[in-house]
């Protein structure tokens, strides 16, 4: 990116950033209280290009839990460990238009509908390699560090233990999908290793990072480091299009048109392959689980730059 563009894209970002800050975040619903409460005026937009140009706006060095957003990486994760038909097999690439944590399966092929659901991010925890939960844990941690360039990414274990004391449906999800043989082994276990992925903390700089990575094909732009195959990308950053926001995917798609995963924090990571990868962080929530500035100014953002990929030259 040359300087006097590097320039011009700072000021349009802070811009945006400034005038969905000062929209009404009291309206909003969180479903992780108590901190989520107290962190509802917190609002981050981190960009990354994939030379390694970065922007910054507002509260992009404050660490929160990846959530949802967890399942993009874990997927890739599975697809290495497994090939792609046996991870297919196990977890389908079909929009379920349910909400994240439904407990509705895809009936036909016997599996969960994609791995941005709960249920499909359960079945793909359990084909991350390991033999225990711990040695899980430390393949999915180390390859997140790759993805971030951040060597000190690590599990919160305070909010692992919150998660796993207020943890029913996930719980009661796995073990329906076991009584239907579409998962195996521990299920404490599986879910343990789900929420360690939810539990991972980032910044906003952070996740632009890592959906640069996806971006670049799978290499960090920083480091050079590759985080995972590039055959893989296309089928993470397509299940991201299709899926990525919950039961308003279609939605995005049309309005944003950028491939892209939120999570419950507030978080949601933006891949525009070849181009970016952006980080936006505002916990104040949608029905949906979505971040509502977080989606109001992705919106604007891809108009303002262009970005639908269906969009015309
Ligand atoms: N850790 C959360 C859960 O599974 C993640 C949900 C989400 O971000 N939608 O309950």
């Amino acid at each position: 990116v040359a300087v006097g563009e590097r320039e011009l894209v700072r000021q349009q970002l802070d811009e945006l950033h400034e005038k969905y800050r000062l929209t009404g975040d009291d309206e909003v619903v969180s479903y992780y209280p108590p901190e989520a409460e107290a962190d509802r005026h917190l609002f981050g937009l981190a960009g990354t290009n994939v030379d390694g140009t970065q922007w910054q706006a507002g509260d992009c060095s404050v660490p929160f839990p990846l959530h949802s957003v967890s399942k993009v990486f874990t997927y890739g994760l599975a697809l290495e460990d497994n090939g792609t038909e046996e991870t297919l097999r196990r977890v389908g690439v079909e929009p379920s238009g349910d909400p994240f944590n439904s407990i509705t399966f895809d009936e036909v092929h016997h599996r969960p509908h994609n791995p941005m659901i709960n249920a499909g991010a359960l079945v793909a925890a359990s084909l991350v390699a390991g033999k225990d939960v711990d040695e899980k844990v430390d393949r999915i941690l180390e390859r997140y560090r790759v993805y971030a360039g951040n060597p000190e990414l690590a599990v919160d274990q305070r909010i692992l233990r919150q998660q796993l004391r207020s943890n029913d449906r996930n719980l009661g999800l796995c073990y329906i999908m076991r009584s239907l043989g579409m998962i195996d082994g521990d299920i404490e276990e599986v879910v343990e290793t789900y929420l360690s992925a939810c539990s991972i903390t980032v910044t906003a700089a952070d996740l632009s990072v890592m959906g640069a990575t996806l971006a670049k094909g799978g290499v960090n732009p920083f480091t050079g480091e590759r985080a995972v195959a590039r055959e893989h990308v296309r089928s993470i950053v397509s299940v991201m299009m299709s899926c990525g926001m919950y039961d308003a995917a279609g939605q995005w798609a049309n309005e944003v048109g950028i491939p892209a995963k939120s999570g419950v924090s507030g978080d949601i990571v933006c891949v525009l392959p070849r181009y970016f990868g952006f980080g936006v962080y505002s916990p104040g929530l949608d029905v949906h689980g979505n971040s509502v500035r977080g989606v109001n100014l992705c919106r604007e953002l891809s108009a303002t730059f262009g970005l639908h990929v269906f969009a015309d030259p």
